[in-house]
């Protein structure tokens, strides 16, 4: 799907794709595309649609890129965060960030 990018300046919807954004074709005004911050529902292992600020439970053990250790069944994720893209559930444990498919949690 294709959507029409209208030119903040002189409202002409005939943008051409940037390498970051868009130019206008008729006045050359230049920008950037909107972040893509729409994060449809977030499922978790049993379906359950999850919401920022849900705590939630790993329910499989995750492997962290570089990291010993990964972080284990059970470990409770409070305070989650919903983010676009393929890992939507942002939460901290022990103190560092880390992204989660949401098939690996359950809501707590
Ligand atoms: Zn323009």
């Amino acid at each position: 799907m294709t959507t029409l990018e209208t030119c903040p300046i002189c409202t002409m919807a005939d943008a051409l794709i940037a390498e970051d954004g868009f130019e206008c074709a008729t006045c050359g005004h230049e920008w950037l595309a909107e972040p893509d911050d729409a994060v449809g529902d977030v499922r978790d292992a049993n379906g359950n649609v999850l919401a920022a600020g849900d705590t939630v439970v790993v329910v499989k053990d995750l492997k962290l890129n570089g990291k010993a250790g990964g972080v284990k069944i059970g470990t409770k994720v409070k305070s989650i965060r919903l983010v676009p893209g393929d890992h939507p559930i942002e939460g901290k444990i022990d103190g560092r960030t880390i992204l989660i498919t949401s098939d690996k949690v359950k809501k707590a």
